[in-house]
């Protein structure tokens, strides 16, 4: 199902539709061979950690832009409203500026967080020698470490110590981007995430606004902030 409908309704027939639904299945996708991964081994971030967001804010592809973006038209009319005149009202000036330290899950837009939140920690790699290689988030602490009983001398692990430990491999990032039909299109170009977020929501409420939705479902009343092209 999807976490944007009336966004797709209202953009039914533009280039956007054809980018927000090729990049809404490669995100279904990765959830899915993740939630397998999930499945066999249980292992999953401590409760409330969000400390892969401290000191930290994503760069965007247009495309991951662009979902984050129609995801918070979508959820969140009001905070859309204020990102689009450049305002974060998450903002702490210490970690993503759409981390809200107020929530118990941080991150403000889960479910149009980009690619690399949902890969970080949850996908393994390809060494110099193509051996399937998993890494655990460097922010979990050893004594979490200890009660998955990983062996912490190295912290890297082959794809056999990785089965013995936790019992299987996450999916491989290079593997599950190579299948993503919106990260192969995208120009690949990336932008601060603070710097493309607000043009893109204008974007998207521009385009809504000349198809004659002046109030879409999920989205800030009156019309856009500004013009941009399709
Ligand atoms: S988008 Fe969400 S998950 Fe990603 S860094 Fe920002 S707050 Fe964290």
């Amino acid at each position: 199902m999807s976490e944007i409908p009336h966004i797709l309704e209202k953009l039914e027939g533009t280039l956007l539709y054809d980018t927000l639904t090729a990049i809404e299945k490669d995100y279904q996708n990765i959830y899915e061979v993740q939630k397998i991964w999930y499945e066999k081994t249980n292992f999953l971030c401590p409760d409330g950690c969000g400390k892969c967001c401290a000191g930290f804010e994503p760069d965007l592809m247009d495309s991951e832009a662009l979902y984050m973006a129609a995801w918070i038209i979508e959820n969140q009319p009001f905070i859309a409203e204020q990102i689009a005149k450049k305002i974060f009202p998450f903002d702490n000036g210490k970690t993503c500026p759409l981390y809200n330290v107020n929530s118990k899950y941080h991150c403000s837009v889960y479910g149009g967080r980009p690619m690399i939140c949902r890969l970080f920690g949850a996908s393994s790699f390809f060494d110099k020698e193509h051996n399937k290689t998993w890494r655990p988030c460097k922010h979990l602490s050893d004594e979490f470490l200890k009660t998955v009983h990983l062996n912490l001398e190295h912290k890297t692990y082959s794809e056999n110590e990785t089965i013995s430990y936790i019992g299987a491999v996450p999916p491989v990032m290079s593997d599950l981007l190579e299948s993503s039909a919106s990260f192969l299109t995208d120009s690949k170009k990336t932008v601060l995430l603070r710097e493309i977020l607000p043009d893109m929501i204008n974007k998207i409420l521009w385009i809504i606004h000349m198809n004659g939705n002046d109030n879409p479902n999920g989205s800030p009343n009156g019309a856009p902030n500004s013009p941009m092209a399709a």
